[in-house]
């Protein structure tokens, strides 16, 4: 059984698609997605030996290694052009390594229609990558599981501003504007939770002597306070 965060990646791979999973290590999304039915065929990426090794040893205790290839190699560089991969899933990383693979790989993107992305932390990054290369998110998911919050970013080529429109563009970025129009429980679990850890670290620095005028770290954890009070 996939785990939920997985899972949940898995629900938007088109039907019948071809998909490249970057980062895969035991290959449970692509193992998994075929076997439903849901992909025609994936590629399992991944630059480590060891996960690449477990990739391996996965496809084949599935019997799948006729639709699903395992690669070892950084990022996006393991596709080739004959691949005809649909979309692209990269999950269980930080929003930094993400947007990392996507950019040094996006020459392999032009005939990728729907990318799946998991960050464990910092989806800001992510989306301002989306923005800044013609991709527009087309819906957001945020999760619990095992005490550990996750969210799910899909986007699809178009007009990336599209759905930053509630609130302040920054806003949107940080909170994620599907997310942040929906408000559901987790989320305001997680952004109360933010907003209390940076208002400590600003009692801290005041303890400090610091002030907004006189500190950079100040003034940028104060930004991030106005960001999350604007939508909670
Ligand atoms: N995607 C799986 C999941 O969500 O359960 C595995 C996540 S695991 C925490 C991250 C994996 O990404 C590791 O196996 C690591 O070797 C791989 N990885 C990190 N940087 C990579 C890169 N540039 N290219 C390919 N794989 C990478």
């Amino acid at each position: 059984k996939l785990s939920k965060r997985l899972e949940t990646v898995a629900n938007y791979i088109p039907e019948g698609a071809v998909f490249a999973d970057i980062g895969s290590d035991h290959a449970y999304l692509p193992c998994y997605s075929v076997l439903q039915g849901k992909a025609s065929g994936a590629i399992a990426g991944e630059i480590t030996d060891g996960p690449y090794e477990s990739a391996d040893s996965q496809v084949r205790k599935c019997g799948l290694s006729d639709v699903i290839s395992v690669r070892k190699g950084d990022g996006l560089s393991v596709l080739q052009k004959e691949d005809e991969v649909d979309c692209i899933t990269i999950a269980g990383m930080g929003g930094t390594l993400i947007s990392k693979i996507l950019e040094e790989g996006s020459g392999k993107l032009s005939k990728v229609t729907r990318l799946i992305l998991q960050p464990n932390i910092h989806a800001i990054s992510i989306r301002q990558w989306l923005v800044e290369n013609g991709w527009e998110l087309i819906t957001e998911e945020i999760m619990e599981e095992d005490h550990k919050i996750y969210e799910v970013l899909v986007a699809e080529k178009g007009d990336p501003k599209r759905p930053y429109q509630t609130y302040s563009y920054e806003a949107n970025l940080l909170l994620g504007p599907f997310l942040a129009q929906k408000q559901s429980d987790i989320f305001l679990k997680k952004w109360t939770g933010e907003l209390k850890h940076l208002k400590s670290i600003i009692q801290q620095l005041e303890q400090a002597g610091y002030t907004y005028e006189n500190n950079e770290k100040y003034q940028e954890l104060s930004k991030q306070v106005k960001l999350i009070e604007e939508v909670l």
